[in-house]
């Protein structure tokens, strides 16, 4: 039965990843969310045989049935990811008598930060229009959760004071304005100084190493393109699915040798 449920969950990911990639694009065109998929290239509406997640990439070889344009490789990546962390996910809460509203935070989380992570990588920004309704459901979802509205207050103001004292010392060059909201977003989201710390050390230190290795290729052009909403998308994912494994490792590791 959890075998099924897992093939169910999985294939939901698939789906609304799917649905993230379509997202991503109409958001960054302006389009209505409403309406067939079509081809960016040439415009052709997308048949349904031709939009299912992963399958169709593959067995159109990457390329549009019409014009033979290559399509982006973000299309079954971005599928595959939400897939593999909403059964990672769902793994994780099943067994919790809070399943429900669990799951709920988790989701949204993922969904969110996915759409940062492309958006913000593909076109250096973060999409306001997505981040604002975002931190509000998650802020109820908490509320939920048994968090006091005063405690993901503070925290959410912690992280915005953080990210806006960095983007006024860094005059503006270090991180941009929509990096000061995401870290209200984060802040409300994971309303714990374990947690927070975590999803700093993991985004700067993945930053840090990516940017030396640009920089060891001379590809500085690309070096000064990279936001650092991916980095901190990326830090916040690896720390909902594992922050608990990575403290106690800590504390059980290197705590305990001194
Ligand atoms: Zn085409």
């Amino acid at each position: 039965m959890t075998f099924i449920f897992s093939i169910f969950v999985f294939i939901l990911g698939l789906i609304i990843g799917s649905f993230l990639n379509c997202l991503i694009w109409r958001l960054y065109k302006n389009e209505s969310v409403g309406g067939r998929s079509y081809c960016p290239h040439c415009h052709k509406t997308i048949a349904w045989y031709d939009n299912i997640p992963v399958l169709s990439f593959m067995i159109l070889g990457g390329r549009c049935r019409y014009c033979h344009e290559a399509i982006s490789y973000q299309y079954p990546l971005v599928e595959i990811a939400t897939a593999i962390l909403f059964l990672l996910t769902w793994q994780i809460e099943v067994f919790n008598p809070n399943f429900t509203w669990l799951l709920a935070h988790d989701w949204l989380i993922i969904v969110t930060l996915m759409i940062i992570f492309v958006y913000d990588l593909r076109w250096q920004m973060i999409p306001m229009n997505v981040l604002w309704p975002m931190t509000a459901l998650i802020f109820i979802i908490n509320i939920f959760l048994g968090y006091s509205w005063f405690l993901l207050l503070e925290f959410g103001a912690i992280a915005v004071i953080f990210f806006l004292a960095q983007y006024l010392i860094t005059k503006k060059r270090g991180l941009g304005e929509g990096d000061i909201w995401l870290g209200l977003f984060l802040g409300i989201a994971f309303p714990s100084a374990a947690e927070l710390i975590l999803i700093l050390l993991l985004s700067y230190g993945v930053g840090a190493i990516i940017g030396l290795i640009l920089m060891a290729g001379h590809k500085k052009e690309w070096r000064s393109k990279i936001a650092l909403g991916p980095f901190l998308a990326f830090g916040a994912i690896i720390t909902l699915i594992w922050a608990g494994t990575i403290i106690n490792w800590y504390l059980m590791n290197i705590v305990k040798s001194f």
